[in-house]
């Protein structure tokens, strides 16, 4: 069995406790992918050690030629898209359609990163005293602590790695434990397209200890961290206290409004891809289906009909719609919810059970499942269950419609299926999200613009497109008096007026 390394001052290297843990593929967990450093504390500090060489370096290296190196690692998972991909899914389980899709994201990402470093604007504006310019520029910050979650193995570590790169910055990279092997691929490709050695480190291991370790670090300045609400409560106050800079990206419960005007057969489309698409496990994923009344009846009895036909099972096999769920956790709490829902009096309409078809048996597999009659305030209307589990709600109004999908305490992301320009433009303005689709499902952002969620969701930061270069730098602004004379700001000789 392969075992694999972290890799820390500028080498492969064992962990300090010579611990590993397996990784094992969720389809079929007789499949062992292979094993990975379990590191700790000491691992954590000869990292910080090194990043800060690192950073050293990087930092005076200009920022087209940071720029230079993104491009590179772009065009090196080109190349390695379809291995990625596959290792991916093996690890992860969504179909290889899924997972190419991930890796893309990066290569996205990995450009638009290299077109930035032409750009990393400051501004220059004028002075309020002659012979006196003002500007402002952006600075790198330091070490980064990057701690990313299991369902967008690639996606997730570029979209902050590649813009903390480009700033000048060096990283500190804990994948996700259950998909340690795409995080691996990734720190290769770095390494190969010619980051030095220590600007990059990866230290494998649980969140508990390796996690903990980089947000406790006093000196990692930056974390930027995805994952659930929970644990990001956990990370939001620790670097409260330590008066550390924080991105926050966490969970959602994100619904897809559909009217009586829009087109049934699109609606459908929509809602299967952002329900069932990665077994529900997107921070996406439409987990409220609220219709109304005129088109309740048919879009429902439709959609079961067109989720029972959904084929479950190895997402590396042909055919295959939807995958297994991450592990034996994800699992028990799909289930819990199933009871959950019923206890609450919603209407089980089709799955709420494991498969029993040839093939999932060795694998975390859930029929994706449809409740119907779910009112708003029910648990299953309110928490994140991030499974393939969709709750329907039936509204009548569109006021009552946009209060149902505002009434909950995330808000990354909604989606809208309407003819009506109107009600679009209302659905835009007035739902509170960080994302509105309109005629599309709430799942499909693209790596240029800024991604992320209100409330609970999120602190205010946003990954991707040009919002992110922010987080990942420091303003900092420059007064150049060419004037020989000493002349006073904020005193009153204010010489704006004409002589
Ligand atoms: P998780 O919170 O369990 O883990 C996320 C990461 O945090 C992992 O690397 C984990 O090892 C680490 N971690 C765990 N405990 C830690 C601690 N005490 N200190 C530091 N690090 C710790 O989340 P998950 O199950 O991997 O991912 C699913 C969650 O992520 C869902 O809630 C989903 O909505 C959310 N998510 C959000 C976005 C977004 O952009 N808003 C994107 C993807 C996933």
């Amino acid at each position: 069995m392969k075992q694999f390394r972290n890799f820390v001052a500028g080498e492969w290297v064992a962990p300090a406790g010579g611990e590993y843990f397996e990784n094992r593929n969720p389809a079929d967990m007789s499949d062992v992918v292979g094993q990975f450093p379990l590191s700790g504390a000491a691992d954590v500090e000869r990292a910080v050690e090194s990043a800060w060489r690192g950073f050293e370096l990087w930092r005076r290296t200009p920022a087209p030629a940071r720029g230079d190196v993104m491009r590179r690692i772009g065009d090196l998972m080109v190349k390695r898209k379809e291995e990625i991909a596959d290792q991916m899914t093996r690890e992860m389980g969504k179909p290889l359609t899924e997972t190419r899709g991930d890796v893309q994201e990066g290569i996205d990402t990995a450009y638009y990163a290299a077109g930035e470093g032409r750009r990393l604007f400051g501004h220059t504006v004028p002075s309020e005293m002659r012979n006196k310019w003002a500007m402002s520029y952006r600075r790198p910050i330091g070490v980064c602590g990057i701690i990313t979650p299991f369902n967008f193995p690639m996606a997730i570590p570029t979209w902050k790695m590649f813009p903390a790169l480009l700033c000048g910055n060096a990283c500190i990279f804990k994948p996700a434990e259950d998909v340690p092997v795409t995080g691996h691929m990734l720190v290769e490709i770095m390494l190969e397209a010619g980051l030095p050695p220590e600007v990059i480190q990866l230290v494998h291991g649980v969140g508990e200890s390796v996690g903990a370790a980089i947000v406790n670090h006093p000196r990692i300045p930056v974390i930027s961290f995805t994952g659930s609400t929970e644990t990001g409560r956990i990370v939001g106050e620790i670097c409260g206290r330590m008066h550390k800079r924080l991105s926050l990206e966490m969970g959602g419960k994100n619904a897809m409004l559909v009217f009586d005007d829009a087109d049934p057969e699109l609606a459908i489309e929509g809602v299967l891809w952002g329900a069932f698409g990665t077994t529900g496990q997107r921070c996406t994923a439409t987990s409220r289906l609220i219709v109304q009344d005129g088109i309740h009846d048919e879009l429902v009895s439709r959609l079961i009909d067109r989720a029972r036909a959904l084929k479950l099972g190895d997402g590396r096999k042909k055919g295959t719609d939807v995958g297994p769920l991450i592990n034996q956790n994800a699992l028990e709490k799909v289930e819990r919810y199933i009871d959950i829902g019923q206890g609450e009096g919603a209407d089980l309409m089709c799955g709420g059970q494991r498969p029993t078809a040839p093939g999932t048996e060795k694998g975390f597999f859930f029929e994706p499942t449809i409740f119907a009659r779910v009112r708003a305030g029910m648990r299953l209307e309110q928490e994140e269950i991030f499974g393939p589990v969709l709750s329907v709600i039936r509204f009548q109004t569109v006021d009552e419609a946009f209060a149902i999908n505002n009434d909950v305490r995330y808000g990354l992301s909604s989606s809208v299926y309407t003819r009506d320009v109107n009600v679009a433009m209302r659905a835009i303005v007035e739902l509170d999200n960080g994302i509105t689709y309109i005629n599309a499902p709430t799942i499909g952002a693209e790596a240029h613009l800024p991604f992320g969620g209100v409330k609970q969701t999120g602190n205010g930061h946003r990954e991707g497109g040009w919002e992110v270069y922010e987080f990942y730098s420091e303003t900092k602004v420059g007064y150049l008096d060419f004037s020989g004379a000493l002349q006073r700001a904020q005193i009153d000789n204010y010489l704006g007026t004409p002589d």
